[in-house]
């Protein structure tokens, strides 16, 4: 039996995606931007999901506009934010542990001239909303930190970050990637005091390629991509209505059931973690009271990609650490404090709803078993 342990990286389309998919792809595969009723039947379709993405966020349809995923929408929010505010104020701030996307993207400003400081989380490992308005100043243009993080489900003190930045500085745009967090956690664009908002599709049973991002009314985005006009100017290309309206489906099924999902991954995270305290060599690398969703674990002694490709063998599906980051070392594990041996073997297990008992008891025997016949 194979156990996909790996929804961090990817989750399996829902049927209501892949159907909406492919009804788009059979029926009404008009380009939306065309005048005639092809067209005009995409575009309805698109504006179906643009509106069930922006209820899902409690903002308007008009701040949502579609993306190839949110390494799009990450780039757009922070390139194209400097490029609206930063002539003069010159400053980004960014949390140490964002994913590749906000990271290298900030790297990349730095080299056009911007400062960028990267917030570390504290001894205790955990993020101070005061630390980040500290970081802020008049000069500060863009602050940009993400939800839930990628790697060990740590859950970011966002909305009192941006509230606080946006009563000292209400000039600075506030940008988070909700990747991790987005239709696991209820998420409102307005209580969280967020400018610009990153999503995707393929991490909530969505298809790849297709993600969004909320651009709050009256905030400026120069685009990243010209061309068309598509996306009222600020993502030019033609909408992937296929990709667009599966991104919506999935929405539409996951929105009513945030709590309930939420409930029953802590309950299977409860479970992991009680069979894994009896695995010895084996500790903890997620906060308690992070996402369940996400469960980083140290098989100590045995390489992370070692241990990977056992697991494997016994078709057990788990990352380690970031599935962006392809095995290298990972920096945001040592932000928490998490180093050398421990970070050397370091497991990501992330989980859906469906994800059973079973098989969290299939990946322990396997991981015990690992434990006993891996050699480091
Ligand atoms: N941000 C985070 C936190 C992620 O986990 C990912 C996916 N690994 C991304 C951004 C990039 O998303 P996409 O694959 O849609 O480009």
């Amino acid at each position: 039996m194979e156990v996909y342990l790996d929804n961090a990286a990817t989750t399996k389309p829902c049927a209501e995606a892949v159907a909406a998919a492919v009804e788009a792809m059979t029926d009404k595969y008009g380009n939306p931007s065309s005048l005639h009723r092809a067209g005009l039947e995409a575009q309805i379709i698109m504006d179906s999901a643009r509106k069930t993405v922006a209820d899902s966020l409690g903002a308007d349809s008009g701040c949502i506009y579609f993306t190839s995923g949110a390494t799009e929408s990450n780039n757009l929010a922070l390139r194209g934010a400097s490029a609206a505010y930063g002539r003069k104020r010159k400053k980004i701030v960014i949390s140490a542990v964002e994913h590749a996307s906000v990271e290298e993207t900030a790297a990349d400003l730095e080299k056009k001239g911007f400062e960028v400081t990267r917030v570390s989380p504290r001894e205790d490992g955990r993020y101070y909303a005061a630390d980040f308005v500290n970081a802020c100043d008049d000069d500060t243009c863009l602050i940009s930190m993400m939800y839930v993080n990628n790697e060990t489900g740590y859950i970011m003190p966002v909305k009192e970050t941006f509230s606080a930045v946006k009563r000292r500085f209400p000039d600075i745009i506030t940008h988070t990637d909700c990747v991790q967090a987005y239709m696991k956690l209820p998420i409102k664009s307005g209580s969280l005091c967020a400018d610009l908002i990153s999503l995707s599709a393929h991490k909530i049973h969505g298809v790849k390629g297709v993600g969004a991002i909320y651009i709050k009314k009256g905030v400026r985005v120069i685009p990243v991509v010209t061309g068309g006009k598509q996306e009222k100017g600020i993502r030019s290309g033609t909408e992937s209505v296929p990709l667009i309206t599966a991104f919506g489906a999935a929405v539409n099924k996951l929105a009513p059931t945030i709590s309930e999902r939420y409930e029953k991954v802590s309950g299977l995270k409860k479970y992991l973690l009680d069979k894994l305290g009896g695995i010895e060599g084996v500790t903890f690398n997620s906060p308690e009271d992070g996402s369940p969703y996400v469960v980083n674990i140290s098989a100590v002694g045995k390489r992370s990609e070692i241990m990977l490709h056992f697991l494997e063998s016994r078709e057990i599906y788990v990352s380690s650490g970031s599935a962006c980051s392809k095995g290298q070392q990972s920096g945001v594990l040592g932000q928490f404090g998490i180093r050398d041996k421990r970070a050397d073997s370091a497991l990501r297990i992330s989980m859906t709803a469906e994800t059973t008992e079973t098989e969290l008891d299939i990946f322990c025997e396997a991981l015990k078993e690992g434990m006993e016949k891996v050699r480091g």
